[in-house]
């Protein structure tokens, strides 16, 4: 496909032609010894790949970063570490008084995750909802006017985020309908959308879809969308994001650290490097969370910050420094790479840089 017509192929026709049996999937890859047992295991979990994210993947690598996180694996059957209900546990903490519907996520005082669909465009492995997205083991209701009468009565909420699943999913005229009504709530201040789908279905960016998402507005609409590869980092991905930033929507990127898929430090390095040139602004690099079935994807929890500070901090432009958090039921925790102070007395600090200098600055108090 020519990157210049990648709004012309349609994208619901992409999601009728996704991949969803082995032998759709063989018509694309060799498909390994180790695939097909993760296929045969895992047939009641929902897995899809969609024509266009296919295409990035080498048939011949079972490797292949793409195939890794798109492709049921046998790995999924075992969970020595992840704990069950996870989702239960990290997003539904709430005290007697604190009454929500299951679409609304809460774990900070002025914002809210507003989930409003559990259908994505691929059905990520690793994915940390996967008991609800992927395993469909907790059932949830995501209803969005539930979601807007409790968002409306609850003036201390300035910042929504929208998520699902995949909310883009969503056809046009409920996006329409969902930003609208945000938008009438007068302490809404901005509206945050969590998508994929620029990086697995960029066909999903049309002309109807910048209309609802396009255009001033007092509220704004910022994206984060999900790029773990340089491989995933095409023209058909700048071009969408070109064309999202054109009208008024800010976008992001937030890694998942994912063992085997993005913790070396080349690849690390290069798909900073790469979401730049695409004018995707690094956000976070999320560690692999503790949901069940995804400990084959899970580094150590150092590793993040051992990655921005070898390859990123100091080693390029400031522009593409994301920062490394831990999501836990409290809330997201930064680990940070932690060498910059290496020794404080009364009369100075010593600094060190990334390159292992170090210099001495003098500790000067406050003045009153
Ligand atoms: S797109 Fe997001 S919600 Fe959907 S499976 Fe992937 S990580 Fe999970």
């Amino acid at each position: 496909m020519n990157h210049t017509n990648y709004q012309i192929e349609n994208w619901k026709h992409q999601l009728q032609n996704s991949i969803r049996t082995r032998e759709e999937l063989a018509k694309w890859i060799h498909i390994s010894p180790e695939e097909e047992a993760g296929i045969q295991a895992l047939s009641h979990t929902r897995w899809s790949i969609t024509p266009y994210y296919a295409s990035l993947m080498d048939p011949d690598d079972p490797n292949c970063p793409i195939r890794k996180q798109v492709i049921p694996s046998i790995h999924e059957k075992e969970n020595r570490y992840g704990m069950d209900d996870y989702l239960m546990f990290k997003e539904n903490r709430r005290d007697e008084a604190d009454i929500r519907p299951d679409a609304i996520g809460r774990q900070y005082k002025d914002r809210i995750a507003f989930t409003v669909t559990d259908r994505c465009g691929i059905y990520c492995r690793h994915c940390f909802r996967k008991e609800v997205v992927v395993d469909q083991e907790i059932q949830l209701r995501f209803d969005v006017d539930e979601g807007i009468a409790w968002i409306s009565e609850h003036p201390e909420i300035r910042d929504v985020l929208i998520t699902g699943g995949d909310p883009l999913m969503l056809s046009d005229d409920k996006l329409e309908y969902l930003i609208r009504k945000l938008r009438e709530i007068p302490h809404i201040e901005m509206i945050r959308f969590g998508s994929r789908l620029p990086v697995v279905l960029p066909q999903r960016i049309t002309p109807g879809l910048k209309r609802v998402l396009g255009g001033f507005h007092r509220v704004p609409i910022w994206l984060n969308t999900q790029v773990n590869h340089p491989k995933e980092i095409t023209p058909q991905l700048a071009h969408a994001v070109y064309d999202l930033l054109s009208c008024g929507v800010n976008v992001g990127n937030q890694m998942v650290l994912l063992k085997g898929i993005n913790d070396d430090d080349a690849t690390f390095k290069k798909l900073h490097l790469k979401l730049l040139q695409a004018r995707i602004r690094p956000y976070y690099v999320f560690y692999c969370e503790p949901a069940p079935g995804i400990d084959h994807f899970r580094t150590s929890v150092e590793r993040g910050a051992e990655l921005i500070r070898d390859n990123l901090r100091g080693h390029t432009t400031g522009l593409a420094q994301p920062m490394y958090v831990l999501a836990t039921n409290i809330g997201k925790i930064p680990l940070m790479p932690d060498y910059y102070i290496q020794e404080k007395t009364e009369e100075h600090y010593i600094l060190k840089n990334h390159r292992g200098e170090t210099t001495t600055i003098p500790n000067i108090p406050e003045v009153e």
